[in-house]
Formats: structure tokens, C-alpha cells, sequence
């Protein structure tokens, strides 16, 4: 019963009675906690659907940044060669470029930049590091914040609602499916070349596994992330010596950083404000980011349920 995606809702009037499993089950609840994370859009689009209120969610969004880990050691370290006793160096950079920040995001040293679809025909790389943090590559996201009244100015389309964020990162993660050749491959451009608009003749080796492929990522980034992305790059190299450098890479799309839609609850008893026994909770209904917070606010949550339960 509980490896079937949820489709549906039950509601009778404002309460939540339970939900509709993809084989049709029914499963009646007197509580219903919503922690489908940040990719879950059906979940999304059902809730739209059903004029359940959701709210555009600013995020996050630009590509990820693999360079040799020796030079970050280098960088980090101030000498040749990282000694035996110590860890492979990390880092974290932020820079404002025009009131938008730019800001490095999940680094992982001696890590792997992975795929993170969860459609077709689209392309999302994400990165993690193995236990000994023994790969020669150290990746990182470098994201653009994004606000709905980004997407609203750079925007032709009138059709403005709460999915716009969804709307606005499914459509870049299509354009790198696209730009990538139409396989689970990557556009990719190296550092220097993205920041001067050059196309890369070459590009160096890569952890992402699926493959990369030379691209303009000018056609896949919206012109203000591409913008902000390539002017904080140079910013980088001036605070971190080596940084800005041809031997690193850029994989797009780095998209899934938070969710780009909040599921709105009640400060108090953290139900859904319209619909009775409905529990938004997680990352993907806005109310955390990474694996810890998320599980404190399945903690939050889950105590609220049995106060509510037990007084009534
Ligand atoms: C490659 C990678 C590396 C990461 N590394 C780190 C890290 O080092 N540190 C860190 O803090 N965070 C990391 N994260 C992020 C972290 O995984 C998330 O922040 C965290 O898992 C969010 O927890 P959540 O419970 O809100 O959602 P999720 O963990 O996304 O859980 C949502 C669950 O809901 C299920 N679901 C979705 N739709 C439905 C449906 N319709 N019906 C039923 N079930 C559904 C999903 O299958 C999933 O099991 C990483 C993520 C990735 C992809």
C-alpha cells in the first residue's frame, strides 16, 4: 500500500478525509501529512487543479561548478600539494551582482555531479561526495536566487500564477535536455569561455557520468542568470586565487535547489489554511531545506498532529 504514489484527495466540504493511490485504493485518515518533497509536481499541478491554495516560492537556480579538487586544495590551502593528514579542501562563495545573490550551493569536495531528473525531457544535475571524498573533482551549485518578480520582468507570457516558478525552472531544464542533444547528456561550458561568450572547442573530463556536451549555455540560462552568473564568476577568482580558471566546468542546470512553490499552513496548528487535516510539511511545501531541517519539521508536524488529536 505505501509504494503507491498518492493521485488524488478526498475532501468533503473544508476537511481532508484521506487520499486516492495511483491503483485506486482509498486510505482514510484522520490527519494527512503532505511531505512529497520539491520535485513532486503532480502534486503541485493537483493542488492547482483543485484550487487548493499555493503560493509561488522564490528558489534558486544556475549550474554546477566542477574543477581538479588540487586546485581547490591549492586555492584553500596555500601550497602545492594537499598533505596526506588533510581533508580535500571545500568552499563556500557568495557575491551580489546587481541586488541578485549568486551563492555556492551543496559543495562537494572530491565529489560527483549526478543526474536529478525526475521527468523526461529534462536535464538536472545535482552533486553529493562518497564517504572518503576520494574523487580527483570538486563540484559545487553556483545558483541565482530568482523571484517571481524576476520572472514576471524577463517574461512575455501574461499567464502569471502560482506555478510560475515551476513553470519557469521546468522550462530552463528543458532547454538543457535540448541543448545537451536529447539524451540524459549535459550542456557544458568551460569556466572562462561561459564568462567571455566563447564557445569550448574541448572540454575537459567530468564525474557526470551520463555524458556533456559543448553548449552555449546562454541558450539554456535565462539572460539575467547567465548575466548575474558570469559576472560572479570573475568576483570568485579575485576572493579564491585559481578559481576562475578554463580547467573548470559548468554543467547546467542546477535547478532543484528548494522548491519553487509554498504550500501555505497555519503558523498554529500547521494545517493547509482552507482545507482541515491537511498538513503541508517538508521541503517541497517550502518549510525546509536539506535532509535535517526536513526531518525536524516532519517532527514539528507529526507532535502537532497528536496535540490537536489528543485535546479534541
Ligand atoms: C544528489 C542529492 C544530494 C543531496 N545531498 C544532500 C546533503 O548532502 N545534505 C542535505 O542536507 N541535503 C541533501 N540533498 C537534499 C535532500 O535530499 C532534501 O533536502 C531532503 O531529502 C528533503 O526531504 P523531504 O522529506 O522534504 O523530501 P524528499 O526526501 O524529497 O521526500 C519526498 C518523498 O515523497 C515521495 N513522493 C513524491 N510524490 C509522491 C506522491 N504523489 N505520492 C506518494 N509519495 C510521493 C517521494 O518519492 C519521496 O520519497 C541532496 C539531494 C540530492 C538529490
Amino acid at each position: 500500500m505505501f509504494d503507491q504514489k498518492v493521485v488524488d484527495f478526498i475532501i468533503k466540504g473544508d476537511t481532508l478525509k484521506g487520499v486516492i493511490t495511483q491503483d485506486g485504493s482509498k486510505i482514510e485518515a484522520a490527519a494527512t501529512i503532505l511531505a512529497t518533497g520539491h520535485s513532486s509536481r503532480d502534486i503541485f499541478y493537483l493542488l492547482h487543479e483543485k484550487n487548493i491554495l499555493i503560493e509561488a516560492k522564490p528558489f534558486a537556480l544556475g549550474v554546477r561548478a566542477e574543477h581538479p579538487q588540487r586546485l581547490i586544495d591549492t586555492a584553500q590551502y596555500k601550497c602545492d600539494t594537499r598533505g596526506e593528514y588533510l581533508p580535500p579542501a571545500s568552499y563556500s562563495l557568495v557575491q551580489q551582482v546587481y541586488n541578485i545573490g549568486v551563492f555556492s550551493f551543496c559543495m562537494c569536495p572530491g565529489g560527483i555531479i549526478a543526474p536529478a531528473a525526475t521527468g523526461p525531457n529534462e536535464i538536472v544535475v545535482n552533486g553529493w561526495s562518497p564517504s572518503k571524498r576520494n574523487n580527483p573533482y570538486a563540484n559545487s551549485g553556483i545558483v541565482v536566487q530568482v523571484q517571481l518578480a524576476d520572472v514576471i520582468k524577463n517574461s512575455k507570457s501574461t499567464d502569471i500564477d502560482s506555478l510560475a516558478l515551476l513553470n519557469f525552472q521546468q522550462d530552463v531544464e528543458q532547454k538543457a535536455f535540448e541543448s545537451g542533444g536529447g539524451s540524459l547528456k549535459a550542456p557544458a561550458q568551460r569556466m572562462v569561455d561561459f564568462c567571455t561568450n566563447k564557445f569550448s572547442s574541448t572540454l575537459p573530463d567530468c564525474s557526470y557520468l551520463p555524458g556533456i556536451n559543448s553548449s552555449d549555455l546562454s541558450m539554456v540560462l535565462p539572460g539575467f542568470i547567465h548575466g548575474a552568473l558570469q559576472k560572479a564568476f570573475v568576483e570568485f577568482g579575485k576572493k579564491m586565487k585559481g578559481y576562475y580558471t578554463n580547467e573548470a566546468i559548468l554543467v547546467a542546470t542546477e535547478s532543484r535547489t528548494s522548491s519553487p512553490v509554498r504550500i501555505p499552513r497555519d503558523t498554529a496548528t500547521l494545517q493547509h489554511p482552507q482545507i482541515k487535516n491537511l498538513y503541508p510539511c517538508g521541503e517541497g511545501a517550502g518549510y525546509a531545506g536539506g535532509i535535517v531541517s526536513a526531518a525536524m519539521d516532519g517532527e514539528r508536524v507529526a507532535r502537532s498532529i497528536y496535540q490537536i488529536i489528543a485535546t479534541n
